[in-house]
């Protein structure tokens, strides 16, 4: 990978996607002088409230994309279901970072799977699933109950269903849409740990402090750092990433999520889903670090040096989901606590409104 000269501040950087990722995204650019432009294909995008311009368009629009790649000096994107097409019209003009096989390698679980199972990263027992007769073949090899869940554009538990035993696999498909989908055998775990990694375009890599995840419903609710794991399964969890990092030609952030299973030697790890991006339960850095997930993300895309993934304080992110969004104003007194809000205005159930990190000033 060759080293570019850093992007001075006052440059711009182009985002596609304008949801809190790349609002915070835009925020931690911002303190280094770095502007932002977004590209979403919806108007009231809230990373649009804290950026330079908006582009409202299609990403299947080639020609409005390379247009707003021209107003830019380099692309990132805060979601990995940007179409590699739109990738591509960006990269035409300007460079792209992280690079498109790391989107190519992470919009289909399939292909996940199988690109961490080809770095021997293990992943849980899966088949592809595209007739009822398929999806009955995988129950009788995974077990059941199992997992159906679509290949792309499955997100916060959307787009997947339980099967049990003798449940109707027509009714099952149906559920999903009838779209091509992979079946996974249920992973019996002890909790949930993700990874959060940082790779410069000159190779070096960072990583911080792995959080403890609880979700509900498919629904990340909580990260607690640090995780209640070995020191070797931290190291383990940052070899895999390193070695995916690098198989990619990365840069930027990078997150794994794992299920952890209690055993021997710490126990072990199995990859969940990669995101290649900032991910949600990395948001507590902003308050717990001296440089976030989102500023070190925005210094790889811009070539700077790395900044520091050091943790100063445990702490707890919450989730403000939906109408748990209203008790802002008692969790603005609250002592110890930063408070996030995102500035949507329609606190639909399930929707991501804001969050919370609870801070304690010690350090484990
Ligand atoms: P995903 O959308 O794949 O990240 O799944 C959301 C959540 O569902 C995960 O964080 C787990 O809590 C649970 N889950 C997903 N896949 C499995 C699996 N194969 N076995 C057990 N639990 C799972």
């Amino acid at each position: 990978m060759t080293t570019r000269r850093p992007l001075a501040p006052g440059a711009t950087i182009g985002i596609l996607g304008g949801g809190q990722l790349g609002r915070m995204l835009a925020m931690a650019g911002s303190r280094l002088g770095l502007k932002s432009k977004i590209y979403s294909d919806v108007a009231d995008a809230p990373a649009a409230d804290v950026a330079a311009g908006l582009t409202v368009g299609s990403f299947a629009d080639v020609e409005a994309l390379a247009k707003f790649a021209a107003e830019v000096d380099v692309v990132t994107y805060e979601f990995e279901n940007v179409p590699v097409v739109a990738a591509d019209a960006c990269l035409a003009v300007v460079p792209v970072f992280p690079p498109r096989a790391a989107l190519a390698a992470t919009q289909d679980r399939l292909i996940e799977k199988q690109t961490l199972a080809g770095l021997r990263i293990p992943v849980a027992p899966h088949k592809a699933v595209d007739t009822a007769d398929d999806l009955v073949a995988a129950m009788r090899e995974l077990g059941a109950p199992l997992l159906l869940k679509t290949r792309r554009f499955g997100y916060d538990g959307k787009g997947q269903v339980r099967v049990e035993a003798g449940d109707d696999p027509v009714a099952a498909l149906t559920a999903l849409g009838g779209v091509a989908s992979i079946a996974e055998g249920m992973v019996r775990f002890d909790r949930e740990i993700s990874v959060l990694a940082v790779r410069g375009q000159d190779g070096e890599m960072r990583f911080y402090d792995c959080p403890e995840n609880r979700h509900a419903e498919g629904i990340l609710r909580t990260s607690a750092v640090p995780a209640q794991v070995a020191p070797g399964i931290t190291a383990l969890a940052q070899a895999h990433a390193r070695k995916l990092a690098e198989a990619l030609g990365y840069a930027g952030l990078l997150a794994i999520e794992f299920f952890h299973i209690d055993g021997l030697d710490g126990g072990t790890l199995i990859a969940n889903e990669v995101a290649p991006r900032v991910h949600n339960s990395g948001h507590w850095t902003l308050d717990a670090c001296l440089c976030s997930q989102f500023e070190n993300h925005m210094r790889a895309v811009a070539g700077w040096p790395l900044g520091s993934t050091e943790r100063h304080s445990d702490c707890i992110m919450e989730n403000l989901i939906g109408h748990g969004v209203e008790a802002w104003e008692k969790l603005a007194e609250e002592p110890g606590t930063a408070v996030h809000l995102y500035g949507k205005k329609d606190a639909r159930p399930g929707r991501k409104m804001g969050h919370v990190t609870r801070v304690r000033e010690c350090k484990t």
